[in-house]
């Protein structure tokens, strides 16, 4: 009978061992522990044994009831941690916690900063709810100017409006310092306009620099600095002669497609440039809204749009994939 019973003692421990659920364990109980189980089927067998050995072999059976019921409940405890009532498998690898990433547009910002700050500017900014003066009129664009037309504005009451350019900090920067100025104004724009290539938000930078003696020579040097900073030494700079109302004279720089070197492709729509900014020296006119003598300095400024630079560095066609937060588009640049 002591043999029987270490036999079942093994047996069990391998059963045991190999389930795998709590659902396993309910048979298990009835086939060890249950009244018609294995363990009564030995005792039933108490009669037959001497009257010495009796006390010895009931202590026997005692403690190896005690040692299964305890092996069942710990085995239990266990099987729930693992498979749960709840259904969760704590074996499975851990759900990992995404990692954040900057904003792609707010990379190409910095990016942009960086270059500037090392070329001597500081980062100037402005409000983005603007008034009309600073908007337009200081810029050198009155009222019922044609200029206006080239900007759908969103406006408030009372000649508040969401500025249509980074260009009114250049005046704000002005009121409150006189010359030397050297700075960038990067932040977001707004005009009523959406197509592939317009969001009624975007982002632009805007550069000036005023100062004694300063000429189309040194914007030239600082554009070809910055983006040959930017796109690589490689880039050709070409400058065509245009109009803003707040520079004079004024230009559009375009660069050598990045895509294809100048030889022509899809991207550049064969002609193998690609216009990148706008640019010109300050127009005396806005001088003297400012009470700076345009007599004593010169300057220059220029603009351009942040998403324009980063559809060109990463090859995006449609600009609203910026301002969807579809993580799958934004993550590639993180
Ligand atoms: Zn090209």
């Amino acid at each position: 009978m002591e043999s029987q019973l270490e036999a079942l003692k093994q047996s069990f421990c391998e059963e045991l061992g190999q389930a795998r659920t709590t659902d396993d364990l309910e048979p298990m109980r009835v086939k060890y522990l249950g009244r018609k189980g294995l363990l009564t089927s030995i005792l039933r067998q108490m009669g037959s044994i001497s009257a010495e050995e009796r006390p010895r072999m009931g202590a026997l059976s005692n403690a190896l009831k005690t040692f299964m019921e305890e092996a069942f409940a710990s085995k239990t405890g266990e099987l729930e941690l693992s498979s749960g009532p709840a259904g969760i498998d704590v074996t499975l690898p851990g759900r990992a916690l995404r990692k954040g990433g900057i904003h792609i547009i707010n990379s190409v910002i910095r990016e942009l900063e960086d270059i500037f700050l090392g070329l001597g500017f500081t980062v100037a900014s402005g409000p983005e709810v603007e008034d009309d003066y600073h908007n337009f009129q200081a810029l050198n664009i009155p009222e019922h100017h044609p200029a206006r037309d080239m900007q759908d504005t969103f406006y408030f009451q009372q000649g508040i409006l969401l500025r249509t350019h980074t260009s009114p900090v250049q005046i704000r920067v002005m009121e409150k310092s006189g010359p030397p100025v050297r700075i960038i104004a990067p932040g977001r724009v707004y005009r009523c306009d959406s197509d592939v290539s317009h969001t009624p938000m975007f982002h632009q930078i805007e550069g000036l620099w005023v100062e004694e003696g300063i000429t189309f020579a040194h914007l030239k040097g600082v554009l070809y600095e910055f983006i040959h900073r930017l796109f690589g030494k490689d880039v050709v700079l070409r400058f065509r002669p245009s109009f803003f109302s707040f520079t004079e004279p004024s230009a559009e720089v375009d660069i050598s497609c990045i895509m294809c070197g100048g030889k022509g492709c899809r991207v550049c729509k064969g002609s193998g440039w690609m216009e990148i900014l706008g640019c010109g020296m300050v127009d005396p006119e806005v001088y003297k809204y400012v009470n700076i003598d345009p007599e004593t300095v010169t300057g220059f400024a220029f603009g351009l749009g942040i998403e324009r630079i980063a559809m060109l560095k990463y090859g995006v066609g449609d600009i609203r994939m910026y301002f969807e937060n579809d993580l799958r588009f934004l993550a590639q640049f993180a």
